[in-house]
């Protein structure tokens, strides 16, 4: 059945918060598990505090989002609460984005990277529909990292990318290598390729990673009939000007929300990317208020991110924002800083 993306009851703004099991680590620290989620929509952090004769309470915060999941909840499951019931109305002229945000370590990573291999197989399918077929509708992929405020192509070298804005507003990554993809094993290896990709720096992986906003794209295209030319030069030029863009699914990794308090640390380098980052969270909270509130005004010019993001955010769009926590007892103020952050998103 065919729903139009503007009678679709997907909301507009989604804030899903996933909470993580205690690893290996932290239960030998013998940290506690400190988030209690009741149901599928409210959590109580249990904060351990100390008075000033140092006797030790607790103290309560109530929170209540879109949806709590708990440290059972599988990644099959995350998938169909966030990003499956947006797939049919990308069809629909839908740009949608996905965001995961928490401190380095709460699970981003590990929530985000199922997402886009499962959406691409929904995808697929839909493309296979006699509908989507008969309009010639394609899959196209993309995948770049912001990091330090510049934009890096992870699909090809780690070009670094700028960023165009046409008379229209409408804003173009230049040089941003697109792959159609016609088969889920394709969009497994140009993931796999764009990870392998990602910032690494001399501190290893997890460290330097943190630092950057890793953005995956999922674009579905209309490839509009082309008038026969001989050559098969003019042929794949005239194809290229020939793709009309239907709607998008962009994943966003997010650079650890910690590292926004990096702005007093003793390397410069880091300070600026601290700096940066800190930028990039808060622009993104406004716009996603902004449009919340059907603003006119989106104030995209805040942060690269945003900036990048703009055309995904006018329009017909949807956004699911998954804030993803520790459980820990050590991470309680990341986590608190967390979840204010998504409450005030919501
Ligand atoms: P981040 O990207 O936010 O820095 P990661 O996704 O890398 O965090 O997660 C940190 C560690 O915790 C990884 O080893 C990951 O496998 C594990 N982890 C995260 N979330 C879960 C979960 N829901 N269930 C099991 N392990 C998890
Ligand atoms: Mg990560």
């Amino acid at each position: 059945t065919v729903v139009s993306a503007r009678e679709s009851n997907v909301a507009k703004i989604k804030v899903v918060v996933r909470k993580r099991p205690l690893n290996k680590k932290e239960i030998s620290r013998k940290e506690e598990d400190i988030i209690d989620v009741h149901n599928s929509q409210f959590l109580t952090v249990h904060e351990p505090k100390l008075k000033v004769d140092l006797t030790a309470y607790v103290e309560k915060h109530e929170f209540c989002f879109d949806a709590v999941l708990d440290e059972h909840v599988t990644n099959d499951e995350v998938y169909r609460e966030t990003v499956e019931p947006i797939i049919p109305i990308i069809f629909q002229r839908t740009k949608a984005t996905c965001f995961a945000y928490g401190q380095t370590g709460s699970g981003k990573t590990y929530t985000m990277q199922p997402l886009p291999l499962r959406a691409a197989h929904d995808m697929v399918r839909l493309l296979h529909q006699p509908m989507y077929r008969s309009q010639n509708f394609k899959l196209w992929l993309s995948y770049f990292e912001i990091y330090g405020g510049k934009l890096f192509d992870l699909l090809s070298e780690r070009r670094q990318l700028l960023m165009r804005e046409d008379g229209r507003k409408q804003v173009c990554i230049v040089g941003l290598q697109e792959f159609e993809v016609s088969d889920v094993q394709i969009v497994k290896e140009y993931i796999e390729k764009g990870n392998a990709a990602r910032s690494t720096g001399t501190t290893g992986a997890n460290e330097e990673s943190s630092r950057s906003h890793a953005i995956l794209q999922l674009a579905v295209k209309k490839h509009l009939p082309i008038t026969d030319t001989r050559r098969q030069r003019d042929r794949d030029a005239a194809e290229a000007k020939n793709t009309k863009l239907v709607g998008k699914m962009s994943f966003i990794d997010l650079a650890g929300s910690e590292r926004g308090a990096d702005t007093t640390d003793n390397d410069k380098q880091t300070r600026i990317e601290g700096a940066e980052i800190n930028k990039s969270l808060l622009a993104l909270k406004e716009c996603i208020r902004a449009l919340d509130n059907d603003q006119i005004h989106i104030p995209f010019r805040g942060s690269k991110l945003t900036e990048v993001l703009r055309d995904s955010f006018v329009g017909n769009s949807r956004t699911v924002m998954i804030s993803c926590i520790s459980p820990s007892s050590g991470s309680c103020e990341h986590t608190l800083n967390t979840l204010r952050y998504a409450d005030r998103v919501k």
